[in-house]
């Protein structure tokens, strides 16, 4: 896991979990062949190597975390928009673009400087010029300066700065990425509803999950308390709930109830959709993976909840619409579930129906076990206790000729629980070993829904 070799970040001042305000956004549209994923994967290129080696989690990525110039960013691939639909007012490029402009912060249209502008190509630059977004106009494949002079056929399309770019070979990339993190919001140090005592949820799933209906159900037209998010440029709206005395804020409900009405789970606009997902995720504490169990759980399900996982937030899995689907049959789209999502198993099902409110209950009382979890910080005293019967029933096994010796172990942070174990060798320490310890620690204290990590460090 990638956090393994960062080790624990240090503590904030904010009572919420580092990147909870999210990573600005640059997403990458353009025709298929221009050479997108190429771009991605350079730009990418720091941090490529992350992969889940469960089964259930598709390895084509179309998501990375990266950074340049000491800034940190989620790149996407939007994949590519209907190159045959010559109309721009039809459904395709208008609606990709659309959307790419609506959950990005910054956006990187990219052509192919070897051939000519298309039609399509032209449809997106119009619609891409008129966003009040950034946007960089990128031409691709230009492998010297001599391809440079047909780049420049995106000016005669009002474009006032052209990126000539070889993704292949790596010109002109560094300039290009500089001006996409240049682009990006502000970050101020204000948080809104700022308070120790809420949880923040983010509600994700596919187009068509439900994901409105639940929304309207526990938030409800009129008692919602909307906020703005500051310091972005993004238009999230959130939700403060009120229930059994505790709070709660339902993360971008604005984004949630838009997506309703335009997504037509349309394959092109699939990728576009995790860009919701993820950039709500960022900002909250507990995911809630919503599933139509009517539909049974599909790839894209894993993918929006891999996301939590590689996030470390914690995580509830909702099967939705369960009054379409008999009791018995419940229990086999469960069991479809949990292996679809078996890189969570920790994390709790809940099966509801958002048309009649069953399991609605039960949906709260398990998203504040996770939160529990999540937050909970276990005492020196019982972790001290927990650790000596560790070392008692299994010590770490002699690896590379080397016998790691464990000297103990702290509790570094809370939300998602980390904890640190000062060793003499954390490279002797093998892998089996490192998730028989992160399991002892789920059983003994539970963290229901939770990441678990935990990092080696040499005694200094
Ligand atoms: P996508 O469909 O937009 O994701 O395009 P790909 O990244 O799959 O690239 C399409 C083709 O263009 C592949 O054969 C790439 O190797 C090639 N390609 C991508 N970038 C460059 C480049 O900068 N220069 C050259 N010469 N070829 C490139
Ligand atoms: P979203 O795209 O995830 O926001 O999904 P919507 O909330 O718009 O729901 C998609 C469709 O599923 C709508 O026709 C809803 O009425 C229907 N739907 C949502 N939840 C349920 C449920 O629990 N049971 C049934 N039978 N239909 C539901």
């Amino acid at each position: 896991h990638r956090k393994a070799t960062e080790g624990p970040q240090t503590k904030s001042k904010n009572p919420l979990p580092a990147g909870l305000s999210g990573l600005p956004i640059v997403a990458i549209v353009g025709r298929p062949n221009v050479g997108k994923s190429t771009l991605f994967n350079r730009l990418a290129r720091r941090r490529i190597a992350i992969v889940h080696d469960e089964p259930g989690v598709t390895r084509d990525r179309h998501y990375a975390d990266t950074s340049a110039f000491g800034r940190r960013y989620s790149l996407v691939d939007t994949g590519g928009f209907d190159p045959e639909d010559t109309d721009p007012m039809r459904a395709g490029i208008a609606h990709h673009v659309k959307l790419a402009i609506e959950e990005a912060d910054v956006i990187v249209f990219l052509t192919d400087a070897t051939t000519s502008l298309t039609n399509a190509d032209k449809a997106a630059i119009k619609l891409l010029r008129a966003s009040k977004k950034p946007v960089f106009f990128a031409a691709n494949k230009a492998d010297s300066a001599k391809v440079d002079a047909d780049a420049f056929e995106l000016y005669r399309e009002g474009v006032e700065t052209v990126y000539p770019v070889s993704s292949l070979h790596g010109r002109g990339i560094g300039d290009l990425e500089n001006a996409v993190v240049n682009a990006f919001p502000i970050e101020e140090d204000t948080e809104p509803f700022e308070d120790e005592g809420l949880t923040r949820v983010a509600i994700v799933g596919r187009p068509n999950a439900g994901k409105s209906s639940l929304l309207n159900r526990i938030v409800g037209e009129e008692r919602m308390l909307v906020s703005p998010e500051p310091g972005t440029t993004r238009d999230a709206i959130d939700a403060l709930v009120e229930r059994s005395d505790r709070r709660y804020v339902f993360i971008d409900t604005a984004g949630i109830r838009r997506k309703g009405k335009v997504a037509k789970a349309e394959s092109t606009v699939e990728a576009v959709s995790v860009l919701h997902a993820i950039r709500s995720i960022e900002r909250s504490q507990v995911a809630v993976l919503l599933c139509d169990s009517s539909e049974g759980v599909a790839e894209q399900d894993a993918k929006i909840l891999g996301l939590a996982e590689e996030r470390a937030r914690a995580m509830v899995i909702a099967l939705n619409k369960s009054d379409l689907v008999g009791k018995k049959d419940m229990d086999g789209v469960e069991e479809r579930a949990r292996e679809k999502l078996a890189f969570a198993p920790y994390a709790p099902v809940v099966r509801i129906s958002a048309k009649n409110g069953r399991g609605v209950n039960e949906l709260f009382a398990t998203i504040d076990r996770v939160k529990e979890a999540f937050t909970k910080r276990v005492s020196t005293g019982e972790l001290n206790r927990f650790f000596a019967s560790v070392l008692e029933t299994r010590p770490p096994p002699t690896s590379g000729g080397k016998a790691p010796r464990l000297y103990y172990i702290t509790q570094a942070e809370t939300a998602p629980p980390t904890f640190v174990i000062i060793t003499n060798a954390p490279d002797a320490v093998h892998f089996s070993y490192r998730r028989f310890v992160i399991n002892q620690l789920r059983k003994s204290f539970g963290f229901e829904g939770v990441p678990v990590r935990v990092f080696y460090k040499a005694k200094r």
